[in-house]
């Protein structure tokens, strides 16, 4: 049986005022993989995932989360049960120590694992008895984590949940990541790691100024992005290699690089009818992609260079 996404939407939209951060959003979060949400500062994620949840109102369009619907706050807010969700800016009572917010949490939530909660006290090495206001920016995360990690949600979205973590810490949480997506657990988390997101993510969405500008697997973005690198015997202009499939061309005099999304095989065939005297065909990373599919960036770079 193919379980219900975890997430739908269409059309869902936000302004602020006059400004746009969100755009006819539609996308499918799969109940049964781990989704990496990507985009560039002020791309619209957090909007996004505030909407999902119904902390703010969506300007237009509506969506599921766990089969209810967003718009709807009493089915949002059943919704809500079965999601644990760590917000950007890691909002935790400040006079609390870490101890009695750990107590707190653990009678608020049905689905709350003691065992887990106290693994994860020992391993993130908190200070039980000394108060939010007083922890580390990292130690505030590292708490704000294990009060989601330590239950067991059917969804569990993260916004930018390394954020302020050492490397140790990161390498704990992907692998933590894995093992809740294991036990049955959708995860859906933004970030801004993004050889992280590669390591641990079945699908890739990214968010370009307010619109989805990629939703694919990353088993068929590895199959199918390209990168093709050209050198002619004259200088040779970017519009002949504008072919359907190209999402960015980088081009200096007898040089030409061309990232492809599909159809390779077409830019070969342009580059041979162009007598290419050298001719390399290689996989990209998810790095590449997504400077190749977010605007702004690229152009700053390529005056740059
Ligand atoms: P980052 O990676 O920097 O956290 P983000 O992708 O999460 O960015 P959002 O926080 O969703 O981006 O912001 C999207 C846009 O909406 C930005 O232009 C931002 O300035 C704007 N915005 C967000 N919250 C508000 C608000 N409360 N009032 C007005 N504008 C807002």
């Amino acid at each position: 049986m193919i379980a219900a996404p975890a997430i739908q939407t269409s059309s869902l939209s936000k302004y602020y005022g006059r400004t746009s951060a969100v755009q006819n959003l539609d996308l499918v979060v799969e109940a049964n993989r781990i989704t990496g949400f990507l985009g560039r500062n002020g791309a619209g994620k957090s909007t996004t995932i505030k909407m999902l949840l119904g902390l703010i109102r969506p300007t237009g369009g509506d969506g599921t989360i766990l089969g209810r619907q967003i718009t709807n706050p009493e089915l949002n807010r059943q919704a809500r049960a079965h999601i644990a969700y760590v917000a950007e800016d890691k909002p935790l009572y400040r006079y609390l120590t870490v101890a009695q917010t750990v107590r707190f949490a653990a009678a608020f939530y049905r689905d709350w694992r003691c065992d887990v909660a106290g693994k994860l006290l020992r391993e993130y090495e908190l200070p039980l008895n000394r108060r939010v206001k007083a922890l580390s920016k990292g130690m505030r995360t590292k708490l704000a984590l294990l009060l989601a990690l330590a239950r067991k949600p059917e969804l569990l979205i993260l916004d930018e949940p390394t954020e302020g973590l050492d490397p140790v810490m990161i390498e704990h949480l992907m692998q933590t990541i894995v093992a809740r997506a294991a036990e049955g657990t959708a995860v859906f988390f933004s970030s801004h790691q993004i050889a992280e997101v590669e390591r641990v993510a079945d699908q890739v969405c990214i968010l370009d100024r307010g619109c989805l500008v990629l939703d694919r697997s990353l088993d068929s973005l590895r199959e199918s992005f390209r990168r093709v690198d050209m050198v002619f015997p004259v200088d040779v202009v970017e519009r002949e290699f504008q072919l359907p499939g190209v999402e960015r061309i980088r081009a200096n005099r007898r040089q030409m690089s061309v990232l492809t999304s599909a159809n390779a095989e077409g830019v070969i065939e342009r580059a041979r009818a162009f007598n290419a005297v050298s001719l390399e065909v290689a996989p990209v990373g998810l790095r590449d992609v997504f400077l190749a599919m977010v605007n702004g960036l690229e152009s700053a770079i390529g005056k740059e260079n």
